[in-house]
Order: structure tokens, then C-alpha cells, then sequence
């Protein structure tokens, strides 16, 4: 847990998996340098779910699905309606997709391959735009101290 209280998970499309590009092993010890990374520069990642499924499998963990997340919330003991709280960051639409479908806040973060241009196509928006993960950092400490009132801001 972090010292504001959260648990952090880390949740992802892995299709390289089943599609055998990468193997399962190499996910895992991929996987084992992040959390330890993020570690030594004292963040807490609680735990990862990964969707290793192809695209084409139809399955419901596959990222807007939101198998996964219930996954991550059923290993806090919580359901689906603790996503109320929750915070998704993310750096796809999908990612902001997923957020939205399970109820989460979302914060879509601008350093991954997504341009900010593309957005405007976007049927959904984020509720927040931030420029890196870092400064999601202070929007969740904000918004956890004042109690999720609801004053979130539209971006
Ligand atoms: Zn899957």
C-alpha cells in the first residue's frame, strides 16, 4: 500500500503471448524487473495482470474488457463497485476505454505512443490529461483528500 492509502496494480494487453512472439517466461521476468524497478525508486506495484490471450480469442480480460480489473479488486476482497474509487491510468484510448467500463476515474497519460491530436476523435475523454505518469501522482492525492466530492474537473 501506498502512504496515501492506495494498492497499485499494473494491468495489460500481453497478445505477443498468445500469438508466440514472446514467451509466457519472458512476460514474467519482464514483469519481475518493472516491479523491482519501481521498487527501487519506492513505488509499490501490488501486482500485474496480464491478458496474454490473442485479440481474436474473445475473451473478456483483454483490455477494454475489465476481467482483469475485477481480478485485481477480487485480490483486495473488493467487487466491481470499489472501481468507484479507483483511479485508471493509462496511454490508449483503451486504456481510458477500459477506466470508463469498469467505473473508474480515468487519467490518460501523454508519454506513451498515443498522440494528444488523436484524441479529438475520441468518443470518450479521460477525465484527466497529464503529461506523464508522475503527474498523475498529485491529481489522485488531491482528489483522495478531498474525499471524492464531485468536483472533478472535464478536461
Ligand atoms: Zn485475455
Amino acid at each position: 500500500m501506498t502512504r496515501d492509502g492506495y494498492q497499485i496494480f499494473v494491468i495489460s494487453n500481453q497478445a505477443g503471448v498468445g500469438k508466440g512472439v514472446y514467451s509466457l517466461d519472458k512476460l514474467k521476468r519482464i514483469d519481475a524487473n518493472m516491479i523491482k524497478g519501481v521498487q527501487k525508486l519506492g513505488g509499490k506495484i501490488r501486482k500485474s495482470f496480464y491478458c496474454t490471450h490473442r485479440s481474436d480469442a474473445g475473451c473478456t480480460c483483454r483490455k477494454p474488457g475489465i476481467g482483469l480489473l475485477k481480478k485485481a479488486l477480487k485480490s483486495l476482497n473488493k467487487t466491481i463497485t470499489h472501481a468507484q474509487k479507483a483511479f485508471f491510468v493509462g496511454d490508449t484510448e483503451g486504456d481510458i476505454k477500459t477506466g470508463h467500463n469498469a467505473g473508474c476515474k480515468t487519467i490518460f497519460a501523454l508519454s506513451g505512443r498515443e498522440d494528444r491530436r488523436y484524441m479529438r476523435r475520441w468518443t470518450l475523454k479521460p477525465d484527466y490529461i497529464v503529461k506523464d505518469l508522475k503527474a498523475a501522482v498529485p491529481i489522485i492525492q488531491n482528489e483522495n483528500s478531498r474525499h471524492l466530492r464531485n468536483s472533478r474537473r472535464r478536461s
